[in-house]
C-alpha cells in the first residue's frame, strides 16, 4: 500500500492521572474526527481501570483508525498513585519508563500495514523526556498540557522567583506579595503559589520537577494548552515570549461535545472514568429546584483529614443548602463509620452522597447553583463552560494558583484556601448559593457565553484546533 496517501498517525500519551487521561480522550477523539490514526498510550494501571469503568472500549469502536497501546509506570500494580505516591510515580516515569518508551517506538510494534509509522507524537509536557525520545528517533512532538496557563506561566517563572530572592522563603507570612511573575504583580501572594513552594526549600522534589519547565517546554514543535483564549489571553500573551507556537483548544470537553454536535446524528456520552459512576445523583438532581443545590467535589487526586471532613460536614449541612457531595473511598484519612445523628439527618433532609459521580453531567444539570471544589483544572473548566460559580479549597500544585484567579482576577466565585472552619465554610456557601447568588451567576454567565464563542466556528479554539490539524497534517 502506498503509505503516502495514509492519514497522519499520531500517538498520544497523557500523564497517567484522572484529570490528563479524561482531556486527552476528548483531543484523541477530535483528532479521530478528522480522520487520524491515533494511538494512545496509557500506563498498564491506568488501562486496568479504564476497562473495568470507562465507556472507551464501545466509545472508540466506531473510529477505526483508533488503538489503544500499553506500557508500564515501573511501578508495581498496588503502589499507591495519589497522594505522597505521586512523587515516586514522576520518578519512575523519568527513569524507567523513558526507555520503554523508547522501545516502544523503535520496535516496530505501531507499524501496521494499515498505517503509517507515527508521523508526530503528542506528550504531556511535564514528560520531558519524552521530547528526549521523540529527538532519538526522528519524530516531530507537541508538548501538551492540561493545567491552566496561569499555573504553567508560575512554573515558567520559578527561576526568576529563586533569582529575585522571593523563593524560598521560611517565614510565615503567606499574605506577602509576590512581585517577579510578569502580569500577576498586583494581585499574587504567597499562598498562591503552587502548594510545594512552602517548603522553605530549593531542594524540595517537586519544585526541582517543575523548575526546568521554562526550558523543557519550547523544545517541542509546539504547545498545546487545555484553555481558551478570552479567559487567560493575558498569561498566555506571557507563555508566548517562550513558546510562540501555541494552540489553545480548550474546553476540550466541549469542543468535542460541540464537534460532535454538529459532525454526528448520534452523540454518545463519554466516560473515562477510572472510578464506578454512580448515576442515582442524577435522578436524585431531578427532583431538586433549579440553581438550589451546592456540588461538593475534590477530584480524583485530594485527600483530606478526618477533622477536615467533619469540618465540611458541618458546614455543609449548617448551611441550610441541599448539596450533592462525592467522597471518593480512599479521601479520608482514619475515617471511622461513626457519624453525629445531626448530620446524618440533615444529610437526609438535603444532601446526597456518592463515590464517583458523571461530574460533567452534574455540573450541566439545572438544579446545580454552586460548585465547591479543589480547584483541579478540569474540574475549574467543567465549571466555567456550565456558567457554574466555584468555592475554592484548593489542595495541591496548580490548584493553588487556579483558585487565585477564579476568585480575584476572572471573579467568578470565593476562595476559602488555607481555611477549614464549619462556621466560614457554613458562611461562605451562604455567600455563594444565596447573599452574592445574583453577582456569581451573572459573572459566571458571560464567561460560559465567552467560552462557547471560543469553540464556535471562527472562534479561537475552534480555530487553533483546524490550525493544529494543518499542521500535524503538513508534518
Ligand atoms: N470527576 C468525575 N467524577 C467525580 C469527580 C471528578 O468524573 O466524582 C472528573 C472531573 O470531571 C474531572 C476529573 O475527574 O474531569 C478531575 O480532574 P481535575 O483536573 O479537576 O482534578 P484532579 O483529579 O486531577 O485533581
Amino acid at each position: 500500500m502506498d503509505q503516502s496517501t495514509l492519514p497522519p498517525h499520531v500517538l498520544i500519551f497523557p500523564l497517567p492521572l484522572q484529570g490528563p487521561v479524561n482531556s486527552m480522550f476528548k483531543l484523541a477523539e477530535l483528532l479521530c474526527l478528522s480522520g487520524f490514526h491515533i494511538t494512545f498510550l496509557v500506563t498498564d494501571h491506568i488501562h486496568t481501570r479504564l476497562l473495568k469503568y470507562s465507556n472507551i472500549q464501545s466509545r472508540f469502536e466506531r473510529y477505526p483508525g483508533f488503538q489503544l497501546e500499553t506500557i508500564s509506570d515501573g511501578l508495581p500494580e498496588d503502589h499507591p498513585r495519589s497522594g505522597n505516591g505521586l512523587m515516586e510515580m514522576f520518578d519512575s516515569l523519568k527513569t524507567k519508563n523513558k526507555i520503554l518508551f523508547k522501545d516502544l517506538l523503535t520496535s516496530g510494534k505501531l507499524n501496521l500495514d494499515s498505517r503509517r509509522p507515527v508521523t508526530c507524537i503528542i506528550a504531556d509536557g511535564i514528560m520531558g523526556y519524552t521530547c528526549d525520545v521523540a529527538n532519538d528517533v526522528g519524530i516531530p512532538i507537541i508538548f501538551v498540557r492540561t493545567i491552566s496557563a496561569c499555573c504553567l506561566w508560575v512554573f515558567f517563572c520559578l527561576p526568576k522567583l529563586i533569582e529575585s530572592g522571593e523563593l524560598p522563603f521560611s517565614d510565615n507570612d503567606l499574605d506577602t506579595p509576590i512581585k517577579s511573575i510578569p502580569g500577576m504583580e498586583s494581585f499574587f501572594r504567597r499562598r498562591d503559589l503552587p502548594s510545594f513552594c512552602r517548603s522553605g526549600n530549593l531542594w524540595d522534589p517537586s519544585l526541582q520537577l517543575y523548575l526546568p519547565e521554562s526550558t523543557e517546554n519550547p523544545r517541542a514543535y509546539g504547545l498545546i494548552i487545555n484553555t481558551f483564549d478570552d479567559l487567560e489571553g493575558p498569561i498566555l500573551a506571557q507563555i508566548r515570549t517562550l513558546c510562540p507556537n501555541l494552540y489553545t483548544i480548550g474546553p476540550l470537553h466541549s469542543h468535542l461535545k460541540y464537534k460532535l454536535s454538529v459532525d454526528s446524528s448520534s452523540p454518545l456520552t463519554s466516560s473515562n472514568s477510572l472510578w464506578k459512576e454512580d448515576t442515582s445523583c442524577i435522578t436524585w438532581l431531578d427532583s431538586q429546584p433549579s440553581k438550589s443545590v451546592i456540588y461538593v467535589s475534590f477530584g480524583s487526586l485530594a485527600v483530606m483529614t478526618k477533622e477536615q471532613y467533619m469540618e465540611f460536614w458541618y458546614g455543609l449541612v449548617n448551611s441550610g443548602s441541599r448539596f450533592l457531595w462525592v467522597i471518593r473511598p480512599d479521601s479520608v484519612t482514619n475515617n471511622s463509620s461513626e457519624i453525629p445523628l445531626e448530620l446524618s439527618e440533615g444529610t437526609k433532609e438535603r444532601g446526597y452522597i456518592v463515590e464517583w459521580a458523571p461530574q460533567e453531567e452534574v455540573l450541566a444539570h439545572n438544579a446545580v447553583g454552586g460548585f465547591l471544589t479543589h480547584s483541579g483544572w478540569n474540574s475549574t473548566l467543567e465549571s466555567v463552560i456550565e456558567g457554574v460559580p466555584m468555592i475554592c479549597w484548593p489542595y495541591f500544585l496548580d490548584q493553588q494558583v487556579n483558585s487565585r484567579f477564579v476568585g480575584e482576577v476572572w471573579k467568578l466565585g470565593l476562595d476559602m484556601k488555607d481555611t477549614c472552619d464549619r462556621l466560614i465554610i457554613e458562611k461562605t456557601v451562604r455567600e455563594l448559593m444565596d447573599g452574592r447568588k445574583d453577582e456569581f451567576m451573572n459573572r459566571a454567565d458571560q464567561m460560559k457565553k465567552l467560552a462557547k464563542q471560543c469553540l464556535s466556528e471562527g472562534g479561537s479554539s475552534y480555530c487553533n484546533l483546524e490550525r493544529l490539524i494543518k499542521d500535524i497534517k503538513d508534518m
